[in-house]
């Protein structure tokens, strides 16, 4: 059977960075990442670890604010960060032209997918944290053949 789901614990906030570090070397873009879970349930430092993975060396901000943030690696274009938590209703997404960003060779991870409804491309693998104990939970399914490959590829 071809592999679609794992689950982790994450006793700490550096086993959260260490997975998505250790995930950046298998990514082949473009792909669409959703990350769900709680405030404070550890998105951003996923993040922050494949960024690390991927070889950047500077500050990750959250986008909570700017709604995203992008960064450009060795390795492929661009990686988009999204958090759409303060958007008020989905069409904010075509009102701030984000589709745009959904280029080739992109990776795009968003937090708080839903806030942008129908407007949001379908995700290729969703990461969901949840806070357990006094680590995290962490399952990341994929919902495509790309997604599974990529999947398949980070574990093998
Ligand atoms: P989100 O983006 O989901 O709102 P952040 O990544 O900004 O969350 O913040 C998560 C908080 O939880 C940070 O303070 C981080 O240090 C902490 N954290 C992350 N992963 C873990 C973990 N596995 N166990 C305990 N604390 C964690
Ligand atoms: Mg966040």
């Amino acid at each position: 059977m071809e592999l679609a789901k794992i689950t982790r614990f994450l006793p700490d906030e550096e086993a959260t960075l260490k997975l998505g570090e250790s995930w950046a070397a298998s990514i082949m873009p473009p792909l669409v990442v959703y990350l769900q879970g709680d405030l404070g349930a550890g998105k951003t430092t996923f993040t922050r670890g494949l960024l690390r993975g991927a070889g950047y060396q500077g500050a990750v901000k959250s986008p909570t604010y700017t709604i995203v943030e992008s960064y450009p690696l060795p390795r492929f274009t661009l990686l988009h960060h999204f958090d759409l938590y303060r958007f008020t209703t989905p069409e904010e997404w075509e009102d701030a032209g984000l589709d745009d960003l959904f280029a080739d060779n992109c990776l795009c991870l968003i937090e708080w997918p839903e806030q942008g409804g129908s407007f949001v491309p379908p995700a290729d693998l969703t990461v969901t944290l949840q806070h357990h104990e006094s680590g995290r939970n962490c399952t990341i399914e994929a919902h495509t053949d790309k997604g599974r490959k990529s999947l398949e590829t980070w574990l093998n």
